[in-house]
């Protein structure tokens, strides 16, 4: 990774908490060339994000994981996302050998029957297509938040990735849900009926469900697996170790 991308990167985190959203979003574009991707699941975040791109028209391109398995509520989101903002939400699916491969072996529903089996679904449908979405990228844009999960909670701001060779950057780090959620209000962001309905961390359908309050919010993805087991490998490294950075602080992105 060359050092004017480590500087960029580092520029962005020493900004970043004086920022708001759409600053830190213009700040990203301005700073660094090539292209910048923002990822997402259509859920809240990625919903309000979608909505700062898309007001402010900032060159960052939309794309999403099509797994085949969403919800239909989010095929219906992802249309009406793209009529409000006049974008256009590309989506990436997994290789079709690779997917008829799959359902061969181990069912149409086989990730209920093993963590190996969850994990190789996730690989075809995800974390594969995901990597052809970001090739090439400067820049990953998601929709992390700090608090959003115990797996999570060290993850910063402004992270250098470098197992894809971009910087990884989350507007929303810093956000609450419930300022997410506000914000979403005010502004009318279209998002996912299914939120109302319990389903506060969406992702493929048969893999969801909704939780009941005080639960913890991811408790819904994968349920009946152990906790610490809860990634679909689209936050890890090349080693398959979580990536958690530091703080967002320049003098750690320089080592
Ligand atoms: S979340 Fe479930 S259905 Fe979706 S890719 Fe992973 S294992 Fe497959």
């Amino acid at each position: 990774m060359s050092t004017e991308f480590q500087a960029a990167a580092a520029h962005l985190a020493a900004e970043f908490l004086a920022q708001n959203p759409t600053e830190r979003l213009k700040a990203l574009r301005a700073q660094v060339p090539g292209r910048v991707v923002f990822t997402t699941s259509l859920g809240l975040e990625d919903q309000v994000i979608t909505h700062l791109i898309g007001e402010a028209r900032i060159d960052i391109d939309i794309v999403t994981l099509d797994t085949g398995r969403m919800f239909p509520e989010t095929y219906t989101l992802w249309r009406d996302t793209e009529d409000r903002y006049g974008v256009s939400i590309r989506p990436y699916y997994g290789k079709g050998d690779a997917l008829e491969a799959l359902v061969a072996k181990q069912g149409i529903d086989g990730f209920y029957n093993s963590l190996e089996s969850r994990h190789a679904c996730c690989e075809v449908r995800k974390v594969e297509p995901l990597g052809r979405a970001l090739a090439g990228a400067s820049a990953w844009v998601t929709g992390l938040r700090a608090d959003a999960s115990q797996n999570r909670a060290g993850m910063e701001a402004v992270a250098l990735d470098t197992a894809r060779g971009l910087i990884k950057f989350s507007p929303l780090f810093d956000w609450t849900r419930e300022r997410i959620a506000d914000f979403a209000a005010r502004e009318n962001v279209p998002v996912s009926p299914l939120h109302a309905k319990g389903f506060l961390s969406i992702g493929c359908a048969p893999c969801t469900r909704a939780i009941a309050p005080g639960e913890p919010e991811r408790a819904g993805r994968w349920w009946w697996e152990q906790e610490d087991a809860k990634e679909c490998g689209l936050h890890v490294d090349a080693d398959g170790r979580l990536i958690r950075a530091k703080a967002a602080n320049p003098e750690t992105l320089h080592k």
